[in-house]
């Protein structure tokens, strides 16, 4: 049983498909302006964790992450560099996707661009004007009435009645109604240059809130299970989404809620606008590698604050290389007999206490670094212990169903980075039959022969393994 913290009622509950055996699930995604910073990844490996735990119980996933290619920062971009707000975006959602690849978050099953459905979030508006919810301004703009949304503030737990005479006052130098309404469609502006769509208000483009639930209810239906971001989204972003769709269609927008903590540098939000972000590009450049990356950002649980730090991919280096250093031994070892596929038998019974606490770890509220510690549970275990081929088949079984969730072990397969040349490979042949051989001064001369290619070998009681140097 999957059990997850709701934002809108504010519990932890069950996460069950509303339809079938799929959870439906919409995360806001990027606004393709520039790159992605490593805070914005952290959402985005929250909800690839949310979408591997939805996975790892049984159940279907179907994510939509939408890619916000039209806003106020992509057309000043697009401007001021004077090329098309298209080409503007395109090398960014490009980059975008490469830097998921190498954080191993797993592709969404749908990436809508804003820009290629326009025509939805005017019929959408259309229906909201039609409902009597929405109101056109001199400025030629169109606005969402939130006083006629009895539930607005129920996301934010905020209650509005009180609040709105004083809203009223405040919003005298607006050309909104209330100060608290919120733009559904933007009339056209001189800094807009080429950038608008006609509508039945006039040239202009679409508000971002509108985009979110225009493209969430194509994909996934008016009601669907769950909606995410980062906690700076639950408001007001995530609140109007609920008001528009709502007001729209009079259902239940979405069941459940979810935000994750922010990523901080020294106590402070990690944003573009503060400066003090760095790319996963910067992050790469300076050595480290996705998977180290990825590690930081899901060891820490998601509605706690992460505070960025070198030394934490520092550790999350060492870790790795523990959680390695194991599996390589397990794989060795498993090849010594064929003792058949054991992927489908069921582990051992030692195995299993580490992967029944990993289960409960990850099914109650995604707590990654508790299932991080069941995982090292088994690392300590396993090399504690001797190992035959069906045992160490058997742990591996248990290191792989784990990694389904975590996606950061490099199972032997997934090593294709680090593939041994030939040349070595053969010189590691002729140094294991020496070694059977007992022919000691030839296994030290073949170890030089080695290392003169640039590979270091270690002999283990399992036999001879090999990295490359420095
Ligand atoms: P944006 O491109 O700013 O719309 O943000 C994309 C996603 O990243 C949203 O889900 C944001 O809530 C999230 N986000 C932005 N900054 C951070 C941060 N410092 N830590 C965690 N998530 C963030
Ligand atoms: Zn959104």
């Amino acid at each position: 049983m999957m059990n997850v913290y709701n934002s809108l009622t504010r519990r932890v509950e069950e996460l069950k498909p509303l339809e079938g055996n799929e959870i439906r699930l919409y995360t806001c995604g990027p606004t393709v302006y520039n790159f992605a910073h490593i805070g914005n990844f952290r959402a985005y490996a929250f909800e690839d964790i949310l979408r591997r735990v939805v996975q790892f119980n049984g159940m279907k996933i179907r994510q939509v992450m939408n890619l916000t290619d039209v806003d106020d920062k992509t057309i000043r971009g697009a401007n001021a560099a004077g090329v098309a707000l298209t080409d503007y975006t395109k090398t960014y959602k490009d980059a975008f996707f490469a830097d998921l690849k190498k954080l191993n978050i797993q592709p969404a099953e749908v990436y809508p661009a804003a820009t290629d459905h326009i025509p939805e979030m005017i019929a959408l508006v259309q229906k909201l004007m039609d409902k009597g919810v929405a109101y056109q301004s001199e400025d030629g703009s169109v606005y969402f009435k939130v006083r006629e949304f009895p539930g607005y503030g129920k996301l934010a737990h905020i209650d509005f009645d009180n609040q709105r005479t004083g809203l009223r006052c405040a919003a005298d130098e607006y050309d909104k109604e209330n100060v608290g309404d919120f733009a559904l469609w933007k009339a056209w502006e001189e800094s807009d240059g080429p950038v608008g769509w006609d509508s039945p208000w006039g040239r202009g483009r679409p508000g971002w809130h509108i985009e979110c639930s225009a493209m969430s209810m194509k994909y996934l239906g008016e009601t669907f299970d769950l909606h995410t971001g980062g906690i700076d989204n639950l408001f007001p972003h995530h609140e109007n989404e609920i008001a528009q769709a709502e007001a729209a269609t009079g259902k239940e927008f979405v069941r459940t809620w979810m935000h994750c903590a922010h990523l901080r540098v020294n106590g402070e939000k990690m944003s573009k606008s503060a400066g003090n972000f760095f790319t996963l590009r910067d992050l790469l450049e300076k050595g480290y590698t996705g998977r180290e990356i990825r590690y930081v950002l899901i060891n820490a649980h998601y509605r706690t604050g992460l505070n960025f730090a070198f030394d934490a991919l520092e550790d999350a280096r060492k870790s790795l290389s523990r959680i390695d250093a194991c599996v390589d031994r397990l794989a060795r070892v498993a090849k010594t007999s064929s003792s058949g596929d054991s992927a489908s038998r069921l582990p051992r019974s030692e195995f299993s206490a580490p992967l029944a606490k990993f289960t409960e770890a990850v099914n109650d509220d995604l707590n990654i670094p508790k299932a991080f510690a069941s995982l090292f549970e088994l690392v300590r275990m396993c090399n504690g212990m001797e190992m035959d081929a069906e045992a160490a088949n058997e742990a591996l079984g248990v290191f792989k169903r784990m990694d389904e969730v975590l996606g950061v072990i490099f199972f032997e397969n997934e090593k294709k980075e680090v593939e041994v040349p030939a040349e070595v490979q053969s010189l590691l042949d002729q140094r294991a039959e020496a070694r059977k051989a007992k022919n000691w001064a030839e296994s030290d001369r073949l170890r030089d022969e080695i290392a003169a290619l640039g590979w270091a070998v270690k002999d283990s009681r399992d036999g001879q393994s090999v990295a490359k140097k420095g």
